[in-house]
């Protein structure tokens, strides 16, 4: 089971407040996607359930535990991700793991090769792309063993066929393992695409503004077509 309830959370930087009693939750197994302006307030919701920034006010609840303040909570991708330049790639996506059980370093390899990193296995992050860096960090947070995911602009540095890539194979895993996953993008077709909800951001202080289900059937493992349906 995985739920978070996020309720009254306030967050001010100085004297300007960016979240002001947000408010909303993500069911178990649902996939919720995050839109709204650049500056609106969304990495900084990241990092609040990530445990890297303290509420002002207000609570974070995943099933039931307040987890305000407190790391490793959930899975968590960071819309910049930090890689360790000393560690090679594959050492850099089993890190996560290694906090929680023996990682799988066969799985971890399988899964470089599926996103294109074959080659850059045993090669330090200075040597790829911004990119290939952030299909290591991506791989990184599903690696992880938690249900709930974060994922803060994963695909962004991506081209468009690759992008795709990456969607499709997302999409298994949450049909697979149904972790709870929030996701922020830019994107409105990326969001249609994944989710099973969207909730849009208004800006100053961040707030839900608009949310929408996406009422047709998703279709399943590859074979994705993007519908108008929803933005009749
Ligand atoms: P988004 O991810 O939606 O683009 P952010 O959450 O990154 O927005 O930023 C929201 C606002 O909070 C911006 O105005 C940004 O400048 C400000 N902000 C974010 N982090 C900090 C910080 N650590 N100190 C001061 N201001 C910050
Ligand atoms: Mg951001």
């Amino acid at each position: 089971m995985s739920t978070l309830e996020i309720e009254q959370l306030s967050k001010s930087f100085g004297s300007q407040p960016i979240l002001e009693q947000l408010q909303f939750h993500v069911k178990e197994g649902e996939f919720v996607s995050l839109l709204g302006p650049s500056g609106s307030g969304k990495s900084t919701i990241f990092h609040l359930i990530g445990g890297l920034y303290k509420p002002d006010y207000g609570s974070i609840r995943l099933n039931g535990n307040e987890i305000s303040g407190q790391k490793g909570s959930i899975s968590y991708m960071p819309q910049t991700p930090s890689l360790f330049p000393w560690r090679t790639i594959l050492e850099n996506v089993t890190l996560g793991v290694e906090l929680f059980e023996k990682p799988d370093k066969e799985k971890a390899k399988k899964m470089l090769e599926r996103a294109g990193l074959a080659d850059y296995i045993d090669a330090y992050p200075h040597e790829l792309s911004g990119g290939m860096r952030q299909r290591v960090a991506f791989i990184r947070s599903i690696l992880s063993p938690q249900p709930f995911i974060c994922l803060d602009e994963p695909f962004s540095a991506l081209d468009e066929f690759t992008r795709l890539e990456m969607q499709k194979w997302l999409l298994s895993i949450w049909d697979e393992e149904r972790p709870s996953v929030l996701f922020v993008t830019h994107n409105i077709e990326e969001a249609i695409f994944l989710s099973d909800r969207i909730l849009v951001l208004g800006s100053k202080p961040a707030q839900v503004i608009k949310e929408f289900d996406i009422a047709f059937d998703r279709p399943r493992n590859g074979e994705l077509t993007l519908t108008s349906e929803f933005l009749d």
